[in-house]
């Protein structure tokens, strides 16, 4: 498995941040074109190969006024962009042609792998509804291959300076990088708010924490927004991020207003015709470099605690039980009004990542299970209960839980549970719950009655008007 790292240049100076800004425009207007002639239907057969051999045929390569390497990985990139839209545009589609008659899924299948869809006139019309038209809107992204990468350092132990070709033969760029750890492979240089971000991809099997080895247990674990986890022991694992996130969220909503307030300021000064006032206050005040900085920053945050959280989870579990949460579910408690949604849905998804990854590298199972209601019954009686902030109340069992505490359980319970599957839809489990607890409920008197438990086989119904404590004396009788 691959993993994404990121280091970053330090004081790199404006000519060569000017420079690179030159190259990563031109090389924007190269996967502009290749979205422009082979994002469509027409060359749904071509490879990258046939595309960049064309260019070199019929001088396109010429136009764009960059080294020929530099445009053929910018190529292969954005063709490669093209191919996985394209592919998400056939899974609706797949879901389409299985539920075509038996006898015709397999050719229309074959034509859809093949990309030669427009052969089958539905199907045709299938891609045509699923697949729009894509635009290129990447303008700041430099592809260096492997071996047109050179990096040195000054000292010994320093830092590391990066060399990539510039726009002129032999005079190569040098980005001095904020890190001691040399990139290597083919890199992805952004270039965001003066400064290169150089993105590579290293084994996750060099990683140290893959060196760790994980724990001999079976954990439950619930996904929680003050904590990163709760396990099914009652441990939370990563403490830190409801406070991360809240006063992330506060602040955001704080400079919103204000930059509001700045923008509404700007646009009346424009009305007004003093355009000089609105420009100065749109290029000071209203400026997005170190918004999107501290954005950054922030989410990095986040998912450092996160993994760390699941790294704490898998020191003790051989095998981890989750939700599965590439799935929404409606019968969720809220997350009230202040909660930033987004950034809900954001760190829900680095979760989900977190456990595939951390699972895979130190040697543990991740079992997905379905979370339905697992936040609203009891682990003891399976009846739902009443949620009270964090806690659980169950009236049947007079326990209260921590009710993340109580998921957890919940969600280990759910793995090899006979009738509820990860694909069981969210109403039939709620029927289903209800169903055992009503048993539950009709069985309890009995399991105290001596004669029932002798007798075995029979269950004796209630009376609707009949209390609980009747019940038993006639059941003893
Ligand atoms: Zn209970």
């Amino acid at each position: 498995m691959k993993v994404t790292r990121i280091a970053y240049s330090a004081r790199l100076n404006p000519g060569k941040y000017a420079a690179l800004h030159e190259q990563a425009q031109r090389l924007g207007r190269v996967r502009s074109l290749a979205w422009h002639t082979f994002g469509s239907v027409a060359a749904a057969w071509c490879s990258d190969r046939d595309l960049r051999d064309l260019w070199m045929r019929d001088g396109t390569g010429q136009i764009f006024g960059v080294p020929a390497n530099a445009w053929k990985e910018t190529l292969r990139d954005a063709f490669d962009d093209i191919c996985a839209s394209r592919e998400a545009a056939k899974v609706p589609v797949k879901r389409a042609i299985a539920k075509r008659p038996a006898n015709d899924r397999r050719a229309l299948f074959a034509l859809l792998k093949s990309n030669r869809w427009t052969d089958d006139r539905w199907l045709s019309r299938q891609m045509r509804r699923r697949w729009k038209r894509g635009k290129n809107r990447t303008h700041n992204q430099i592809i260096v291959r492997s071996d047109k990468v050179d990096t040195f350092t000054l000292a010994e132990g320093g830092d590391v300076w990066l060399k990539v070709p510039g726009l002129e033969p032999r005079r190569p760029v040098i980005i001095p990088l904020n890190t001691t750890v040399a990139p290597n492979g083919t890199l992805r240089l952004i270039l965001r708010g003066n400064r290169v971000e150089v993105h590579y991809q290293i084994d996750a099997s060099a990683m140290k924490s893959s060196q760790r080895s994980c724990g001999d247990r079976e954990v439950g674990v619930d996904k929680g927004y003050t904590e990163a986890l709760t396990d099914s022991d009652g441990k939370h694992h990563g403490e830190d991020l409801g406070r991360l996130l809240t006063t992330d969220s506060d602040r955001l909503k704080e400079r919103n207003r204000r930059r509001a307030k700045l923008r509404s300021i700007a646009n009346s000064a424009a009305e007004k015709g003093r355009h000089a006032k609105a420009t100065r206050i749109k290029s000071n005040n209203l400026g997005t470099v170190k918004r999107d900085r501290q954005v950054a920053v922030h989410q990095a945050r986040v998912r450092t605690e996160i993994f760390t959280a699941v790294h704490s989870v898998v020191d003790k579990a051989k095998v981890v039980v989750a939700e599965d949460l590439a799935k929404t579910f409606t019968g969720r408690k809220s997350l009230g009004k202040n909660t930033n949604r987004r950034l809900a849905a954001w760190t829900k998804g680095v979760t989900a990542e977190a456990l595939r990854n951390v699972s895979e590298r130190r040697g543990s199972a991740l079992v997905l299970v379905n979370a339905a209601y697992t936040s609203q019954v009891c682990p003891a009686c399976e009846g739902f209960a009443r949620r009270n902030g964090d806690r659980l109340h169950c009236t049947p069992c007079g326990v209260v839980w921590q009710a993340d505490h109580a998921a957890a359980v919940n969600v280990m319970s759910r793995r090899g549970d006979p009738d509820i599957t990860l694909h069981t839809p969210y109403q039939r489990v709620k029927e289903i719950l209800q169903e055992r607890a009503d048993r539950q409920r009709i069985r309890l008197p009995i399991q105290d009655s001596s004669r029932a438990i002798n007798g075995g086989e029979r269950i004796i119904q209630p009376r609707p008007d009949s209390n609980r404590s009747e019940f038993v004396k006639e059941a003893a009788a």
